[in-house]
């Protein structure tokens, strides 16, 4: 206390805390939709096939546990880009790219504004969708960077404010900084379509902005990584020098493992390696190089093209799954009578489903139902199951009239 006697007492974790509400609710019908990890229909975490194999391609190898370069391997890090822009993209075949290894998602956001709060020279000034994941703004304060909003989400639809959205684009200062989600947007599960994306790319050109795309979700939307990569590619066709945070805790289920990606398009090899450079500095002094295990797992399956396949089929396999208990909630609570629209539910996509629930529904089907969300009316789609869905779809039925 000598020390440490005048540190205040910090707020808990939003999600992470409703997790600990859940785990002391002795009820056996609870159920918890507020953490963002799959879950199969037996309500288990997931090891998907595909990387039990790739497990035990490299305990086969008996790798040695040296230190990987301060970036990642370069056979990882060229691996995952091609993922992420497709085998045919330009910026692929020219290489010029910077891409590192990161600590998952998260630590790639982290080094991107950070990278942007050093080297980049226009407007500071960070644009999150509303609503965005919380990170989003705590990474910005963190680092000291402005962040502002522009609209997003329609309450009245449940779906995209594209009006809005490219109302408020439109008067963003020149050479600021958009963050997109590239796909299953967190927590609304609203995407745009790509009609409305190319709409979006154009307004961000005119505004000569910088986008940032935060890929937490590949594959996860739509069961394809192609179709998942759909905005990210056009927007690199429509010849923006995006900046890319890829994670692999979702789509591989490596969730601890803390494996991801951050990408800058730099247009010509010579920029690419003055970032590249830059980059290596930024993460030598922060923690000098990145874990191995989970990019030698990312490695093995995208490298090698049976268990490549094998798990575009895991992913796919989540994907349906996720689908198909929106189907099963949408059409347990429209069976039960419920007068309200539903039809939000199954357009969403991805993970999230932003039901249009008011804060007292929420603390209701906590109190009453013991069923565990986020105060915003989140729910993650994932925590539910065949065993489940019914109890859930009556507990909104009867909170919802
Ligand atoms: N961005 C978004 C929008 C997310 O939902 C997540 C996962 N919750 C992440 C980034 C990154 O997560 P991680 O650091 O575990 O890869």
């Amino acid at each position: 206390s000598h020390f440490w006697g005048n540190v205040e007492m910090g707020p808990p974790d939003v999600i992470l805390g409703i997790t600990e509400a859940y785990k002391k609710d002795n009820d056996p019908k609870k159920v918890n939709l507020g953490v963002g990890a799959y879950r199969d229909d037996q309500g288990k975490p997931f090891i998907l096939p595909s990387v039990r194999k790739a497990e035990n391609i490299i305990h086969e190898k008996g790798l040695n546990h040296e230190y990987a370069p301060i970036g990642g391997e370069a056979s990882y890090t060229s691996a995952v880009a091609e993922l992420a822009f497709g085998e045919c993209s330009q910026v692929i075949q020219n290489k010029t790219n910077a891409t590192v290894q990161t600590l998952s998602g998260t630590g790639a956001l982290r080094l991107g504004l950070e990278f942007v709060t050093k080297h980049y020279a226009k407007n500071k000034e960070v644009w999150l969708s509303s609503p965005t994941w919380g990170n989003h703004p705590q990474i910005c304060n963190t680092l000291g960077l402005p962040h502002k909003k522009y609209r997003y989400f329609d309450s009245k639809t449940n779906g995209f404010d594209i009006e809005g959205a490219l109302e408020d684009i439109c008067k963003i200062p020149k050479g600021s900084i958009i963050l997109l989600h590239a796909c299953a947007h967190n927590p609304t599960g609203v995407d745009p379509k790509p009609e409305e994306w190319k709409q979006l790319s154009q307004a961000i050109k005119a505004r000569e902005l910088f986008p940032f795309f935060d890929m937490a979700y590949q594959g996860f939307a739509t069961g394809s990584v192609d179709n998942d990569a759909f905005a990210l590619r056009q927007f690199a066709d429509d010849g923006h020098q995006v900046m890319l945070a890829q994670s692999f805790a979702k789509n591989m289920g490596l969730y601890g493992e803390r494996v991801g990606a951050l990408t800058l398009l730099c247009g010509d090899q010579e920029s690419a390696a003055k970032v590249m450079s830059q980059l290596k500095i930024m993460i030598r002094t922060m923690y000098s190089n990145p874990p191995l295990y989970g990019a030698r797992l990312v490695t093995a399956i995208l490298t090698n093209n049976e268990l490549r396949k094998q798990w575009l089929a895991d992913v796919k396999l989540m994907a349906d799954r996720i689908i198909s208990m929106r189907t099963q909630l949408r059409s347990g609570i429209e069976g039960a009578g419920n007068k309200q629209k539903w039809n939000h539910i199954t357009d969403q996509i991805g993970m999230f489903c932003y039901t249009g629930l008011k804060p007292n529904q929420v603390a209701r089907l906590t109190k009453e139902f013991h069923i565990y969300l986020t105060k915003d009316g989140r729910i993650s789609v994932a925590g539910i199951s065949s065993k489940n869905v019914n109890y859930v779809a009556e507990a909104i039925h009867k909170i919802v009239v």
